[in-house]
């Protein structure tokens, strides 16, 4: 008997997605635009707040739904940025993070087979929550000739009497797509046509270039079936201290926090300290870090665009671009291996994300460096037709 007969069957194939399969032989220093971690580090005034809190006693279990403050500073947050909407403090729940979140609500909503709309490109994980809590992803087709605008005739093809929610993430990862307020409000009118929960993934809302992010959940009458998943992790610069929250109907909230008590109970005390003074500092944080990025996603299309066979949307918001190689004659899979075998630019192979004719860069390091990673993926698509 080898240990792995310990694991349940549908475990034991499990693998990472995020990790290549090659590694970096060309003898240069590895420029990494693979995971989407913020290499900024979180602002000090927080780790400052978070440790004289730590010293001053908020080292123990929190209310599981979250710390009463910063529940309080979530809704005063949300009411002053987003024409005024407010929340009680029963809807608003704090996580450990956008990926506990989700997986929470999942588990809350789907019964056996359930289906649940998910937009392509979507973010890798979607598919195996929504798997892990025994319901089905319908994956959505968009299209670049209509600027990846969700289409209602394409979920009208894909409704059925399963259907139990649609997964919107804007702005999105991998494609830097937000939804404008006229697109939302289609897909409001098609959710409420066949009664459906609108799961609203924000976790980049400040990260908005092009055009301003609006919250689903704004639309008229739309609040009552919505539930969104915050995170500090991007927002904020705060990755590591694994903090997020939701916000949505209070009886939905309550059941996921009911069921997370047999789970972690509650989030970390000290990291919710941290997103409260992240809240509170919100002005000074957003300042020192979205520009940075903004920048860079710029450069980057202005660097990416000076190279021939790549095809790609320019991002609205977000920290990534999501690059169509098909014309190099590789797929996401071979053009992300050898990118990274021979010229030392690790980027993800888009299959994870439902297009394998794509990879995924996150523009998470200096401008230096992100131009020289498109040297040497020039130099790459120069060697391919040598
Ligand atoms: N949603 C999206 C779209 C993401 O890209 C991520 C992380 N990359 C998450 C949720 C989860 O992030 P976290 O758990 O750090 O909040």
């Amino acid at each position: 008997m080898t240990k792995t007969s310990f694991i349940a069957k549908q475990h034991q194939q499990n693998r990472s997605s995020l990790i290549p399969s090659v590694e970096n032989k060309s003898g240069k220093d590895l420029i990494n635009l693979g995971i989407g971690d913020i290499d900024l580090n979180t602002h000090p005034l927080v780790i400052a707040d978070a440790f004289n809190d730590a010293k001053n006693g908020f080292t123990h279990y929190t209310n599981p739904m979250g710390d009463i403050e910063l529940r309080k500073e979530i809704i005063k947050y949300h009411k002053e940025e987003f024409k005024n909407y407010e929340f009680d403090i029963d809807q608003v729940f704090v996580v450990s993070g956008g990926f506990h979140g989700i997986y929470l609500l999942f588990k809350t909503i789907l019964e056996p087979k359930d289906e649940v709309m998910v937009i392509k490109p979507f973010f890798s994980a979607y598919l195996n929550q929504i798997e892990l809590n025994g319901g089905v992803p319908v994956l959505i087709d968009t299209y670049s000739e209509s600027n990846y605008d969700i289409s209602i005739e394409e979920l009208e093809k894909k409704i059925s009497p399963k259907t139990k929610a649609i997964l919107i993430n804007s702005p999105s990862n991998p494609l830097g797509k937000i939804y404008s307020e006229e697109n939302m409000r289609e897909i409001a009118i098609f959710a409420e046509k066949y009664d459906l929960l609108i799961i609203a993934d924000d976790i980049y809302d400040f990260y908005s270039f092009k055009i301003d992010f609006t919250p689903i959940y704004t639309i008229e009458k739309i609040k009552e079936r919505t539930v969104s998943i915050c995170s500090f992790s991007k927002n904020f610069a705060m990755t590591g201290w694994r903090v997020g929250y939701c916000i949505g109907p209070a009886e939905i909230i309550k059941t996921m926090s009911t069921l997370n008590e047999n789970i972690t109970y509650c989030t970390s005390s000290i990291s919710q300290r941290g997103a409260l003074s992240a809240l509170r500092n919100i002005k000074k944080i957003k300042e020192s870090t979205i520009p940075i990025f903004e920048s860079r996603i710029k450069f980057m299309c202005e660097e990416l665009r000076k190279i021939p066979k790549l095809k790609f949307y320019q991002p609205d918001g977000g920290i990534y671009i999501f690059i169509d190689v098909t014309e190099t004659g590789l797929n996401g899979k071979e053009f992300s291996e050898q990118l990274l075998e021979k010229y030392g630019v690790a980027g993800l192979n888009g299959e994870v994300f439902g297009d394998k004719n794509s990879i995924r860069i996150a523009c998470t390091i200096e401008e230096t460096s992100l131009k020289e990673a498109c040297i040497r993926i020039n130099d790459f698509i120069e060697s391919l037709s040598l």
